[in-house]
């Protein structure tokens, strides 16, 4: 049993944190991991409370090691499932960049009367409220929807691997407008490939929402198929 730096507390639970490209080790207690949050700054590591509500530019932050909690504990069943499907998303996000910059490309490049027609419409913008097909209360939800699961999945495969989230948060643009969804770990995993699965495991989500989206969508669209 090592023991907390923060308060003494005896304690196996280990925080890695990469301090200018090193890898660092601390030991916190189960309380102290969800109370605070670490800043590497040049002087070294400074370990600040974590805020329930927070206003920085124009944002504010509002999150809860409770939220956090939840997710850990929701990720009971489908864990090992989410960790072996999270190597699927890394390749998913690599597509994905292809195949958004293939389209601008493609736009740019055959600039005709039917590309000139979609724009001036704003069609393909993908802003809800801007774009035609992307009303802007369903397109808020869709948004917030897809983000919230993203969160939870990477919450998921980082509690798979022994490192759950300390808590999870909205942050609100001028206090009401939701534009990101997060799940706060303080530290890293030791192995480098665990770390780039946690990262993929989000993607996976919104590729799973996706395909039920699509699926209900054809479901619904008769006449269509
Ligand atoms: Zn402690
Ligand atoms: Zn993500």
């Amino acid at each position: 049993m090592n023991t907390c730096f923060k308060c003494g507390k005896e304690s196996n639970r280990e925080v890695v944190l990469d301090v200018h490209g090193r890898l660092h080790a601390l030991t916190l207690c189960d309380e102290c991991y969800k109370k605070y949050e670490p800043k590497v700054t040049r002087k070294g590591i400074e370990w600040r409370e974590i805020k329930r509500f927070r206003f920085s530019y124009s944002v504010l932050f509002i999150e809860s090691s409770k939220l956090g909690e939840l997710i850990s504990k929701a990720s009971a069943n489908i864990d090992w499932i989410a960790s072996k499907m999270s190597v699927l998303g890394i390749i998913l996000s690599i597509l994905s960049t292809a195949f958004m910059i293939y389209g601008i490309v493609d736009r740019l490049v055959r600039y005709n009367l039917i590309t000139i027609h979609l724009l001036k419409h704003r069609v393909g913008l993908m802003i809800p409220g801007i774009d035609p097909i992307l009303p802007l209360i369903e397109g808020l939800i869709a948004l917030l929807l897809a983000m919230i699961i993203h969160e939870f999945m990477h919450g998921v495969v980082s509690t798979y691997y022994g490192i759950p989230p300390s808590s999870a948060g909205v942050a609100l643009f001028l206090g009401f407008l939701p534009f990101m969804a997060y799940v706060k770990h303080p530290g890293l995993h030791r192995d480098p490939w665990k770390n780039v699965k946690i990262a993929g495991a989000g993607i996976v989500g919104n590729a799973i929402l996706a395909l039920i989206s699509l699926a209900l969508f054809l479901l619904n669209a008769p006449g269509i198929y």
